[in-house]
């Protein structure tokens, strides 16, 4: 799609991507904006990034399935019915749950979407995880991963209960977002 809006409506604000089902075919979409994959696009992300945005999509789309497939185990369909049903609370169980699968699968494909001179300097960066008394800690791959991750959950209430209301962990966020958009896919 050349653009993607929230809730694939035009009048909304321009996202990266939706996942959405169909309520009458039960059909699942996902919609990957080219914003986000042309190295000109308006929202460029890097490579990795944009691994991680598909991965969350299809992430919505399992849910989708698993909470539509009433022959999967009754008690988690339900309980997925209950919980689940949109992609915001969608965002809190990928918050409460998915973060360390995403770090792996993260962890797995990042040599085949980034180079080892842009990885090396990302390594030398120091990252500072409280401002005030300021400390300094080297840049993690596991914490990268969490934190682009964490790109896109922001409107889930754990994302605003447990980051935004913790300026260090908010700038931890932002240094780590930061510094992989500046130094990878160059
Ligand atoms: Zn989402």
């Amino acid at each position: 799609m050349d653009h993607v809006y929230e809730k694939n409506d035009p009048t909304k604000n321009e996202v990266h991507a939706t996942t959405s089902e169909d309520p009458v075919s039960r059909n699942i979409v996902i919609k990957i904006s080219k914003q986000i994959l042309s190295p000109d696009g308006t929202m460029r992300q890097t490579k990795i990034e944009n691994a991680k945005t598909i991965f969350h999509e299809c992430i919505h789309a399992y849910l989708f399935v698993k909470a539509g497939n009433s022959n999967v185990g009754v008690d988690f369909v339900s309980t997925l019915n209950e919980m689940y049903p949109t992609p915001l609370a969608q965002h809190d169980f990928m918050y409460n749950n998915m973060i360390p699968t995403m770090q792996k699968v993260l962890g797995e494909i990042r040599d085949l979407v980034t180079k080892t001179p842009r990885r090396t300097i990302l390594e030398g960066y120091t990252m500072h995880p409280t401002i005030n008394p300021l400390t300094n800690a080297p840049f993690n791959w596991a914490d990268f991963y969490k934190f682009i991750s964490y790109s896109g959950l922001d409107e889930a209430s754990c994302f605003k209960e447990y980051v935004l209301k913790d300026s260090n962990l908010l700038s931890l966020f932002n240094q780590y977002v930061t510094a992989g958009k500046i130094e990878l896919d160059r």
